[in-house]
């Protein structure tokens, strides 16, 4: 479907598509009237700072009147935000639907919560706040509360740590929902030179690390899937990484696809202090793990966490995903008691994005209709609604969260902890109050500055603190997705890094 806004600020064109999107899904926008299935009109109106927003569709109409004064970006944050609300509650009252997370299109609702407690708000004052102000049901703000409390002393670093992401972008075959920056390994004839290169990048950022003094706070193996390479190759980037960045707190390989999963490379991992895995189900049903390209079965899967557990590993995550092709609700079920049944220690429920990049977007949403991407969107809710009540009554608490661009149901990814259990990687990284080094192909650094400014606004109100936010400085460099390009270009990307790390010595 083709969606028209044609607005006074067309400046904010791509953020009213996000909210199209929140409820007619993967839309195409367009600000241009000519050719398109749907025409809503924006009309805005200042008298002083005092401002005065329509939205018209269809005999339809809303309003808004707000204001925005102060710094310019304080000013566009703020018309931005009464822009963007007088669009979602036209489309809430003309499509009657009550999206789970109301108004919000961001990536981290959690930043809105500690905005609020930041500026003084209890935890519940914070939470009726997000209610209040973005539509948010009050399920999800809740959740919100018990992640803060997760939280609670793992959220910030030392100022002299950070955490660490290496990818190893090789799986055994491609999964149809795949849109990482990874391939099949296939003959293997990458591996090699991959590992040398990633060696290359290991040595030389670590000599800029100790250059700044800083220490490992958090070390992740990612992919693709770590496992799908040689044992030894495998052994060679840990140990590689651990002796250029000594001390982790924690140490988490991604083992992910069960199929990689045998006891030469688990033995290896305890030896070399691996005290996190992931063995990823994603589905206990063998059909659908068949459909979406993976190359196990449920049963190998229970196999890979029984030898894991054999051999002493304490803390298995497990990653499970609602509104797979083909499952239904209570094949879902089925796979979130299984999980409970083998008590891994964490439990990360995904909700299903179906990303332009991958090939289930093509026969999803290029030739799906409304229909059926409602009711696809309606079972993927009550999907993650039915993990949230079975994890959280057999003990697990939700401690990390993130949303995703065209996810099922306007969902959200949830990572479930046992006590003491939380991932300190998973929470930095995604409430971006961690800096990372990452290295491999696709890998994206991410750098933090200026985090005086936040605790500067602490106490003010609300506003004010997450004016605060919007200037604290993250800064990305990242590294080319390609293998071959990786391998080419590896001491560019040092560079890169070099120009964030080591300039004038302001960062962290
Ligand atoms: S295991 Fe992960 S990285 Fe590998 S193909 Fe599947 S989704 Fe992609």
């Amino acid at each position: 479907m083709t969606f028209a806004i044609v607005t006074d600020t067309p400046e904010f064109l791509s953020d009213l598509g996000d909210v199209a999107r929140i409820f007619f899904g993967d839309v195409t926008v367009t600000g241009e009237a000519e050719g398109a299935q749907r025409l809503y009109r924006h009309t805005a109106i200042c008298e002083d700072g005092d401002w005065t927003d329509i939205w018209r569709h269809d005999g339809n109409s809303e309003t808004v009147q707000s204001r925005a004064e102060g710094h310019p970006l304080q000013v566009k944050r703020l018309r931005k935000r009464a822009v963007k609300l007088g669009l979602y509650r036209l489309l809430k009252r003309e499509t009657g639907l009550k999206p789970p997370w109301g108004a919000l299109t961001g990536i981290r609702p959690t930043r809105l919560l500690y905005e609020g407690m930041e500026a003084g708000l209890s935890r519940d004052e914070a939470v009726e706040r997000v209610i209040e102000a973005y539509d948010v049901s009050p399920d999800r703000a809740r959740m919100l509360g018990e992640i803060s409390q997760m939280q609670e002393g793992l959220l910030h670093p030392a100022p002299d740590e950070f955490d660490l992401y290496i990818g190893i972008p090789f799986c055994t075959t491609r999964c149809s929902y795949c849109s990482f920056a990874s391939g099949e390994i296939g003959d293997g004839r990458l591996v090699e030179p991959y590992v040398n290169a990633l060696l290359r990048e290991i040595a030389l950022t670590g000599e800029m690390i100790r250059a700044r003094g800083l220490r490992l706070r958090a070390g992740y193996i990612g992919g693709g899937t770590p496992t799908a390479i040689p044992t030894q190759a495998l052994e060679r980037v840990l140990r590689a990484a651990q002796r250029e960045f000594p001390g982790a707190k924690e140490w988490t390989v991604e083992a992910g696809r069960p199929d990689t999963i045998d006891e030469e490379n688990l033995t290896m991992l305890r030896h070399c202090g691996v005290d996190r895995i992931s063995v990823n189900p994603q589905t206990f049903h063998d059909e659908t793990l068949r459909r979406i390209g993976r190359a196990h079965s449920a049963e190998r899967t229970v196999e890979a966490f029984e030898l894991a557990r054999a051999l002493g590993f304490d803390h298995i995550n497990m990653d499970l995903i609602a509104a797979l092709p083909g499952e239904t609700a209570d094949m879902f079920a089925q796979s979130v008691r299984r999980a409970i049944e083998l008590s891994p220690e964490s439990v990360t429920v995904h909700t299903l994005a179906v990303k332009r990049s991958s090939r289930l977007h093509e026969s999803l949403v290029v030739h799906g209709d409304d229909g059926q991407a409602r009711a696809f969107n309606d079972t993927a809710m009550q999907m993650v609604q039915f993990a949230r009540e079975a994890l959280t009554q057999a003990g697990w608490r939700p401690y990390y969260l993130y949303r995703q661009k065209y996810m099922a149901g306007n969902g959200e990814n949830v990572g479930y902890a046992k006590a003491g259990k939380a991932c300190l990687y998973n929470i930095g990284n995604m409430e971006e109050t961690a800096s990372v080094l990452a290295l491999g192909a696709g890998a994206i650094t991410k750098w933090l500055f200026d985090r005086e400014i936040q605790s500067a606004a602490r106490g003010v109100d609300v506003e004010a603190v997450r004016f605060a936010n919007l200037q604290l400085r993250i800064e990305r460099a990242p590294n080319v997705r390609n293998i071959e390009q990786y391998i080419d270009r590896v001491d560019e990307m040092v560079a890169r890094k070099r120009a964030l790390i080591l300039p004038g010595g302001e960062a962290v």
